[in-house]
Parts: structure tokens; C-alpha cells; sequence
């Protein structure tokens, strides 16, 4: 199979680096790509958000399946502009992709199919808001649209509240409409379905850092780091959230005549009344594709092309054993302003046993250089949470660029809480 590619992050080049190892794959195109995958596919010129210069090319090139890695295409309709020329995608049409475009959308659906949510009330005014998260005293404040996970605040007390309003009102378009909703506590775990619009399978629930300072600390970024399987949910646990929330939101979504093909990704908050969910986003999440590619034991290629052409059989993957860890390395200034232009030096002398994934990093001459805020995604799978946890900041030692910056507590959680 011919496979187009859409992206250039850290989670496009572990799909990529996964894709590659397919005995069915005979050509990868990476559009654009980025300088870590060259070696696995042939970087195309693109923008990955016009759908018709996507279709164009995808028909051009007659390739058989085109993966949308970010969300950004999928809004913009990139999966509809691939069906009207009969090309398969995995990724969902724009109608179905609004469960992450826009949070309200994505409450109205869970209400209607009776998924577990926080609390929440929408607003447009910021008087109106800002009111109503003083009353509240604690709440979490979220722009409505796409804001490349920067655009949620938590706010635990009501100064906090009032300040949290006037942020994202100040984001932009996407901050036009806010959802205000019930701060929830607990464990936070992603769980991401391959869904063919009717069926689905589930990959290992998976544990994002979003804070970018140890001890979950300081803003919200778009991931610094990933370990799975998250020991917080078991087998019987990850099923039943299939039955109680992927299942449900996939019958709404078809009812409503806009059947989800791709990866559905719940953020679930694990509370003491049972699985909340967060958030949904409607493609693979970033870090945590680094470690899902690691741990999954099976083709990824069959699995993309049958929920592409609805043809999706349920059953549990095969997976690794052992687990996988993904630590983000971080631009200085990340998430607020990322310095780039860094020349990022260790890539060629990676140890073995550790995979390094590249994000925001361009090639510049000979030398490759930071061009954004989470530049690499170092990996490593292990026995067990410990060894892929010891193999994985080994390897981050032998990296550096200037400003550099990690946390070292990805995946201590699971360590503390694993049988
Ligand atoms: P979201 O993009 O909606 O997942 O929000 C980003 C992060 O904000 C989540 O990963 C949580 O850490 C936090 N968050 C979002 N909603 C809530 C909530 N209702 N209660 C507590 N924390 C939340």
C-alpha cells in the first residue's frame, strides 16, 4: 500500500517509524515530514490543512490511504475532501472532527449519549463568565476552539478564577465562546480507540504530563512527556470505558450522520464517582503516540486501512510486554515563547534500545536546529515501567541543546502506583 501522511510532529514521525516496519507498506510520503523521517518515507512539499491541495496530491500520487496525524486538517475538512475523490482516510470528516474543534459541540454530544462529563455551563460574554466563576470560587476555564492544548486554565481558588477568565478571553478566536466547567480531581489517563465509525479497538491507556514543571507544576503544555500502559486503569476497567464512552459517542456520531473514522482520544479523569471525561480529541495524542508506537505488538497498517473503509474488526490488540516511556525535550521558553535555532547535538549517538522522535526541529546545513517548542520525544520500552523509565533518561543524557529542558518525573506516578 501507498500511504500519504499528513504532519510533522513527534507523533507523525513514530507513526511513520511504525508504518515503516509494515510488510504491507511499498511507499511512505511524508507531507511535509520532518528531517527525523527521512529515513522512513519521502518527505512531500505540503500543507497539511488545504484539502484540496491534499486530495490533489493524494490522487496524483494514486496513494491508497492517507493518516491525518494532527488535528488541525481534519477541521479544516481534509478527510471530506479525500472522500468526494474515493480515497481512504483515517482521520474523520470535518462534522465528526468538531468533537475536539469545538468543547461545546463535544458536551452536547456527551449529553446526548449519556457519557460521564465534569459540570459545565457555556459563555460568550466574559462578564457573564467571569461572574459566574467567582460564584463557583474553584473552576477550569477552556476556550472553545483549537488552541493546541494551551487553551485551559485551572483555577483552584476565586482570584485565580477571575484571572483565568480574562486569559482566555484574551487568547483570540478560539476564546470567542468559553465553557466553564467543574474543576474534577483524581488520575488522568488517555484512552484512544481506532474507530471505523461503527466499531473500534482500543490501544493501552496511556498517562500525559501536561504541566511543563515537575510535581505538576506551572502552565498547561501540549504534553511534556508519556508513559503506557497507566496502571490506574486495568483491563476490565479500559473495556468498560470503551462500553461507556467510545461506544456511545460513535452511535451518537453516526446517528447524527457524521460517522467518526480515526482515532477518538478520551481524556478521562478517573474520580472517586468513576471515569469523567476531560476531553475529546479526534486524532492520536502527542506524547502519547511516541509510547503507544513502542508498545503496540502488531501491524498498525491493517488496523489504520479497516477503519478507513469501516471494516474494523473488534478484538483486543496485541501488544509489548513490559512498558513504554516518552520524555519530551523542551525549547527554552516553552510553552510561553520558544527560543529556536538551537543546533541540537547526541542525535547520531542515541543508545541502543531508545528511540528518538523528532518535533520541532529543521535541518540547517549539516546540522539539525530547534525550530519549536517540544523539539524531541526520547522513548524507551523496558520489562517494566522502571527499566523503560531508567532506559529512556539514559538516553536523554547523551542529548543537548541550549535551553534544553525536561521533567524527570515522567511516569514516577505509575511507578508508584504499578502492582
Ligand atoms: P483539556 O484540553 O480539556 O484536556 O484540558 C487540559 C488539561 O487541563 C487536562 O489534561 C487536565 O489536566 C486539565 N483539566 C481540564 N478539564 C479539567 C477539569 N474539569 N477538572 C480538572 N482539570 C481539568
Amino acid at each position: 500500500m501507498k500511504v500519504l501522511l499528513l504532519g510533522s510532529g513527534g507523533r507523525e514521525h513514530a507513526l511513520a517509524w511504525k508504518l515503516a516496519r509494515s510488510p504491507k507498506l511499498s511507499a511512505l510520503l511524508c507531507g511535509p515530514g520532518n528531517p527525523g523521517m527521512v529515513r522512513l518515507g519521502t518527505q512531500v512539499a505540503l500543507k497539511p490543512d488545504a484539502p484540496g491541495a491534499v486530495a490533489a496530491l493524494a490522487k496524483r500520487e494514486k496513494v491508497d490511504l492517507v493518516v491525518v496525524g494532527p488535528e488541525a486538517p481534519l477541521v479544516a475538512g481534509v478527510a471530506d475532501a479525500l472522500a468526494a475523490e474515493g480515497i481512504a482516510c483515517f482521520g474523520p470528516v470535518a462534522a465528526a472532527a468538531r468533537l475536539e474543534g469545538s468543547k461545546a459541540f463535544a458536551k452536547e454530544i456527551m449529553a446526548e449519549a449519556g457519557v460521564p462529563t465534569a459540570d459545565f455551563q457555556v459563555f460568550e460574554d466574559v462578564a457573564a463568565a467571569e461572574a459566574y466563576a467567582v460564584a463557583r470560587g474553584k473552576i477550569v476555564v477552556k476556550a472553545d476552539g483549537l488552541a493546541a492544548g494551551k487553551g485551559v486554565i485551572v483555577a483552584p481558588d476565586v482570584a485565580s478564577a477571575r484571572a483565568a477568565v480574562r486569559a482566555v478571553a484574551a487568547m483570540g478566536p478560539a476564546s470567542q465562546r468559553m465553557v466553564l466547567e467543574e474543576l474534577l480531581e483524581g488520575e488522568e489517563v488517555s484512552v484512544i480507540a481506532l474507530c471505523d465509525g461503527e466499531r473500534y479497538v482500543l490501544l493501552p491507556p496511556a498517562q500525559d504530563h501536561k504541566r511543563v514543571g515537575e510535581g505538576d507544576t506551572g502552565p498547561n503544555t501540549g504534553g511534556m512527556g508519556a508513559y503506557c500502559p497507566a496502571p490506574f486503569l486495568s483491563a476490565e476497567a479500559l473495556e468498560q470505558v470503551g462500553k461507556d464512552v467510545i461506544a456511545p459517542m460513535l452511535a451518537v456520531m453516526r446517528r447524527r450522520g457524521a460517522p467518526f473514522r480515526g482515532a477518538l482520544y478520551a481524556g478521562l479523569m478517573l474520580t472517586r464517582s468513576g471515569p469523567k471525561v476531560l476531553e475529546f480529541n479526534a486524532r492520536f495524542g502527542d506524547p502519547e503516540t511516541q509510547v503507544l508506537m513502542l508498545q503496540l505488538g502488531e501491524d498498525l497498517l491493517p488496523l489504520l486501512n479497516a477503519c478507513a473503509r469501516g471494516q474494523l474488526e473488534p478484538r483486543p490488540l496485541t501488544l509489548e510486554p513490559g512498558a513504554s516511556v516518552g520524555i519530551v525535550l523542551a525549547a527554552e521558553g516553552y510553552p510561553e515563547a520558544p527560543r529556536r535555532g538551537q543546533e541540537i547535538q547526541g542525535l547520531e549517538a542515541v543508545p541502543a534500545g531508545a528511540t528518538v522522535f523528532v518535533a520541532g526541529a529543521e535541518a540547517k546545513g549539516s546540522a539539525i536546529v530547534t525550530s519549536g517548542g517540544r523539539v524531541l520525544t526520547v522513548c524507551a520500552r523496558g520489562a517494566n515501567l522502571v527499566e523503560a523509565r531508567a532506559r529512556a533518561y539514559e538516553a536523554v543524557a547523551g542529548l543537548r541543546f541550549e535551553g534544553m529542558h525536561f521533567r524527570r518525573d515522567i511516569g514516577a506516578r505509575g511507578v508508584r502506583t504499578a502492582p
